[in-house]
């Protein structure tokens, strides 16, 4: 394995009688920006937790580079994690918050302060750094524990739902930051999220989990266009989960059209229970039976050329070729 590479083979963790973690495997190369990606509970922060070494493995072994770290404490691993919690001690300044780790491990003031200044320099807080962490905004705040877990100089930086406390648009700004600075630091990133959006517009490989299992590791392009199951499906949105032919299927919602569609189509009909105006595009819910409900997003031309209004019976189609068969519903 190169440096940077991380492997979790069987990684386990139990609390008392809940398996939080149940037997994941998992490759991440160096230099990927990989988002943990699922519903609340389902072990993104205790493999995060346990990948930091924050928390103990109950089974299997966590191999970064060469070295088998699993058993290894948090400073010897070559991680660094931030929190979602900054907890940015109050009584230093920025620039002494930065290099305070480097203290620790016995740095020469001149050493931590070059360090702290670099990474200070690397996420616009240079200006700062003389001020207390209460003078500085939320945004500001979480750009001080961010430097704090870069100055350690990480293999890997692991970040626990780092955009969750802040208000949309900053959420917009810090996303763009973390992606250039991933690409810039050319290290991997660990990123827990629960939102779908956010994992799209930053990973390289998503990881969705759901009770403390894999459910699919792959490209964003992969997950969203190739949803191995119907949670998946579900989970990334924009998706119909359908029985058809006996079998579980996904299509995609902005592949469905009202009408019956040419020859070859996939049609079905039923009682159109929704129409929703969006700007762009309209979208209807049509109830067919024992397909399933059946979602269309429709450009908004198309839908005013074929339009359909709530109670009538209409039939929806799409391409064969848009059927994805799942490997569970
Ligand atoms: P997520 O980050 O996806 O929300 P967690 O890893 O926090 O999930 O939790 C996974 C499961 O483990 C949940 O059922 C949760 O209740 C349980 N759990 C997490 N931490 C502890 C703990 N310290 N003690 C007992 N159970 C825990």
């Amino acid at each position: 394995m190169a440096p940077g590479d991380l492997e979790l083979v069987k990684l386990t963790k139990r609390y008392g009688a809940t398996t939080a973690v149940d037997a994941i495997d998992l490759r991440v190369p160096a230099g990927t920006y990989c988002c943990f990606l699922g519903p609340s509970g389902c072990g993104k922060s205790s493999t995060m937790r346990m990948i930091a070494g924050h928390e103990s493995a109950s089974g299997g072994d966590i191999i970064l580079g060469a070295n088998n770290v699993t058993d290894l404490p948090p400073a010897r691993r070559g991680t660094a994690m931030m929190f979602q919690s900054y907890a940015l001690f109050p009584h230093l300044t920025v620039l002494d918050n930065v290099a305070f780790s480097l203290k620790m491990k016995g740095a020469s003031k001149d050493e931590r302060y070059r360090k702290a200044r670099a990474v200070m320099e690397l996420v616009d807080l240079a200006r700062f750094e003389a001020r207390m962490p209460a003078q500085l905004s939320g945004g500001q705040q979480q750009r001080v524990a961010l430097a704090r877990a870069l100055v350690t100089d990480p293999g890997i930086l692991l970040l626990d739902e780092p955009l969750s406390a802040l208000d949309p648009f900053l959420r917009l700004r810090v996303r763009t930051e973390l992606k250039r600075l991933q690409r810039e630091l050319g290290i991997s990133f660990l990123h827990v999220t629960h939102g779908q959006d956010e994992a799209m517009a930053l990973a390289d490989l998503v990881v969705i989990m759901r009770d403390g299992r894999i459910e699919q590791a792959g490209s964003p392009q992969d997950v969203f266009h190739r949803p191995a199951t119907g949670f998946v499906a579900r989970f990334m949105g924009g998706h119909n989960v359908l029985q058809l032919d006996g079998r579980p299927v996904s299509v995609r919602a902005d592949r469905v059209r009202i009408g019956e569609g040419s020859a070859d189509a996939r049609s079905v009909s039923g009682e159109v229970r929704g129409v929703e105006y969006g700007g762009a595009t309209v979208t209807v819910v049509v109830h067919a039976g024992d397909a399933g409900e059946i979602t269309a997003v429709i450009p908004e031309e198309q839908f005013n050329a074929t339009p359909a209004e709530l109670g009538q019976t209409r039939a929806v189609h799409w391409s064969r070729g848009d059927e994805f068969v799942l490997e569970a519903a």
